[in-house]
Parts: C-alpha cells; structure tokens; sequence
C-alpha cells in the first residue's frame, strides 16, 4: 500500500500556522513534518530540527529516529548538526501527532544555500528526508501514514529572503519532491513556476536607482537569474558571444550581448527589460 502524503499548502499560497495545525489533525496525520529555511548572520550556518518541549514518547523517539535518518547527508554535504532543540512553535505546539519542524540550512549564508539548492544536492536531500519519513513511520507502527508535510511560509509571508531568494518558494519546492519520492516517483525535470526572484532583483535594481550600479553588481545579480533558470545563458565574454551570435532566435535564447561591449548604461536597462519581458511572458 503506498503512504498516505498530506501537504498544507501546494502553491504559492498563505496559510496561517493554526490552519496548518488543524488541517493536520483533521485529517488524522500521524507525523507532521515541517520544513523551513534558517535565517541569521551570514555566517551563520547548519542543519537543526525541533519539537514541542513535550514527553510524549512517540514524538521523542520519533523524532530520534528522524533525525538519525538525515545524519548521513550532512556529513556528506559537509552541513554542520546544530542538534535536536526544542520550541514552543505553533504547528508543534497545536498538532496532535509527533511533529518535527525542520531547518534545512541558513538562507542567509550564501555558500550554504547553494549547496542545498544545487541540482544533485537538493535530490539527495529529498530523498534523504522522504527515506527519514519512511523510518519514522515504520517506526511510530504506521507505515502507510497519512504524514502531512507542511513547506513553510508562503503567500504573502515569503519566510526569510537572501540573496535574491526566499524561503517560502524553496521549501515548496522541497516539500513537492519529498511527496514526489514518497509516492514512489523518479527524479523529474524542475516544473517551471512563477519566480519570485523576479520581483526581488527588480527590487534591488529599483533600491540601486539605476545611477550607482555597478558592472559588478549586475553581473552578479545576472549570474544569479542564469542559475535561477531566469535566462538560459548569459554571454559574458566575447568569444562565446562569436560563438552565437549568428545561431537563430538567439535573443529569446541568450541575453546576448557580450558583457564587456556594453556600457554601465546598456548593461542597466538590457538587465531590465530582460527581467520586465520574462516577467510579461510568464504572466501570459
Ligand atoms: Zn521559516
């Protein structure tokens, strides 16, 4: 029989945590697990999870094996174990089942959130959590569920935001290929979704007020869009640019303009409008 998978929210929606919690019960969850990004310094970094300060003996040793579970994908993504803590937090707090909230790694600390969120790390990681939610619910006697999985934020409260990124849209993400695996789905080609990152960058530009950006700066917010999926390729030096120039559509391909022909100017509006023409796209 395949487990039974729960989610309190599939789409870039706001759900409030005590909704959350009841949906939870409602539904005779027997493990709630909920997953968030940490956010501090950008220094800050590692992997925790937490219950309720409870003595509960199916959330402590679920839990326990919980946590055992994740442990070898730490030591190979190199994550440090900040432990098992515990916190008054609302979804542990309100639900009625074992619940472990989840912190994947500090969205503040730029080296951190790439190596979660790279392509081959994020599937392990997900495949390392949906493995950990089979043992935990062998291990509570029911291994067919139901387990609600809960991606925290959303909507409205996008959770932490760093470097172009929030929390919200990638514990979504996350929260999906963990359902995805639990049912027994091989890896899929990443859906494309509405960015939000989309937003931020024109925020930042606006907050820059186009006068003192530098080349850097938007290089870097460029190579940020490039690895978001926000462009299929930038050029940024002449040769690749030779390269491409001549091959057809290569405007909706590339952002083609080789970054060291192009004045601070260019290199500004070229920057937006290709965001404001993606956006358009998106938004049909
Ligand atoms: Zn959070």
């Amino acid at each position: 029989m395949p487990i039974n998978v729960l989610m309190t929210r599939t789409t870039d929606i706001y759900v409030g945590l005590s909704e959350r919690a009841v949906y939870a019960n409602t539904h005779k969850a027997v493990l709630f697990i909920s997953y968030h990004l940490n956010a501090a310094t950008a220094l800050a970094k590692g992997y925790e999870d937490f219950t309720y300060p409870t003595l509960n003996n199916d959330t402590i040793s679920g839990r326990d094996t919980y946590h055992g579970a994740v442990l070898p994908a730490l030591r190979q993504l190199n994550q440090i174990n900040r432990g098992k803590k515990v916190a008054n937090f609302a979804v542990l707090r309100e639900t009625n089942m074992p619940a472990v909230l989840v912190e994947l790694g500090f969205i503040t600390n730029a080296a951190e959130y790439d190596t979660i969120a790279g392509k081959a790390n994020f599937e392990l990681l997900a495949q390392t959590h949906a493995a950990a939610i089979k043992k935990t619910l062998m291990q509570l006697g029911k291994p067919n569920g139901p387990v609600c999985l809960d991606a925290g934020h959303g909507g409205r409260d996008p959770g932490a935001v760093a470097n172009g990124h929030t929390e919200a849209a990638y514990v979504l993400r996350f929260t999906k290929r963990v359902k995805e695996i639990l049912l027994g789905s091989k890896p899929t080609v990443e859906e494309k979704t509405k960015e939000p990152e989309v937003e931020i960058i024109k925020e930042v530009l606006k907050d820059m007020k186009l006068n003192n950006t530098t080349r850097k700066d938007i290089q870097a917010l460029n190579n940020q869009a490039v690895k978001n999926g926000l462009f299929t390729k930038l050029i940024v030096n002449k040769a690749e640019w030779e390269k491409v120039k001549d091959s057809p559509n290569w405007a909706d391909k590339y952002n083609a303009v080789p970054l060291e022909d192009m004045t601070d100017d260019d290199l500004k509006n070229k920057t937006l409008s290709y965001f404001l023409r993606k956006e358009i796209k998106n938004n049909g």
